[in-house]
């Protein structure tokens, strides 16, 4: 039976949560260390290591260094791990001053800025999302035959754009009432559906929830720089609104979706090498 272990680095443990609810892995694969369910000292050698959350401080540089080696593939799960997340969160100039400070004793020394792991191990390949859904889980260790994703959240939404259907402004996070089968864009919401790698069923615009991207870009956009990634949401959200390309711009950076908008762009910015479509899921 092939081992799998999950190496949880700076995050919250959402994606060990989302693997958990996967469990038709069991049978099929042995989990040999997990800290959230699985008391072990160190990573075993295994098969697949999965590596959840972001290289934030020397001790997730030291586990990540001295795990990667030991394990025939290594998967980056989730955002955190693959493209910022909330421990990136403490990039923020105001936030590292707290953390850096001389006054942490006794705990390990904060890196100045948040790492992806594939600046510190090769990956083989990556599971983006926040957290990834269990059935993406199940897809990635088993390879269930016939699943498939689509390229973006929008086909998986289902719900219907409108050509006939232009807010002038936007209706505000969380405000508003939303209708059913009507994209939420021509509702006045910023939904980056359009530009996000499907795969996750779209739960969120299903629900009336804005999608805020957490799987990341589509494939053809992730081997571009963020800001391709930017002004594809733009001209979807100019084309089904008469919203001023000034307001677009001002929401696309609100603090809603900074969490996942701003760390990709960090993390995806020039001099990086982008993540070969191929390798993600
Ligand atoms: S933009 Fe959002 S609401 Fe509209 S179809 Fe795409 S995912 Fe659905
Ligand atoms: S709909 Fe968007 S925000 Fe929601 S899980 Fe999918 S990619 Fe993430």
């Amino acid at each position: 039976m092939k081992t799998f272990a999950v190496l949880q680095l700076a995050g919250c443990a959402g994606c060990e949560v989302s693997l958990l609810n996967a469990d038709e892995w069991v049978g099929q694969y042995r989990l040999a260390y997990m800290p959230l369910v699985i008391s072990a000292h160190d990573v075993p050698e295994v098969d697949l290591l999965l590596v959840s959350g972001g290289v934030r401080n020397e001790e997730d540089l030291y586990n990540l260094r001295r795990a990667a080696p030991r394990a025939g593939k290594v998967v980056a799960i989730g955002t955190c791990a693959i493209s910022g997340g909330v421990p990136s969160l403490g990039d923020r100039d105001d936030v590292r001053e707290v953390f850096l400070t001389d006054r942490r004793h006794h705990v390990p020394q904060l890196l100045p800025k948040c790492h992806p792991i594939d600046a510190v191990v090769p990956v083989d390949r990556y599971l983006p999302g926040c957290p990834p859904t269990p059935e993406l889980f199940m897809a990635l260790l088993t390879g269930p035959p016939g699943f498939k994703m689509s390229a973006i959240v929008c086909i998986e939404c289902g719900r219907k754009k409108l050509r006939d259907m232009k807010p002038n402004r936007f209706t505000g996070f969380q405000r508003g009432e939303v209708e059913p089968g009507i994209c939420l864009i021509n509702q006045g919401f910023l939904c980056i559906g359009s530009s996000t790698r499907g795969g996750c069923r779209a739960p969120c615009p299903r629900a009336g929830h804005p999608c805020v991207g957490c799987r990341g870009p589509s494939d053809s956009l992730i081997e571009k720089e963020s800001a391709a990634w930017l002004s594809s949401i733009s001209r979807v959200i100019s084309g089904l609104t008469d919203i001023p390309a000034a307001d677009i711009d001002c929401e696309l950076r609100s603090p809603h979706l900074s969490l996942f908008l701003f760390q990709f762009s960090d993390y995806s910015g020039p001099g990086r090498t982008p993540r070969p479509k191929e390798k993600v899921m």
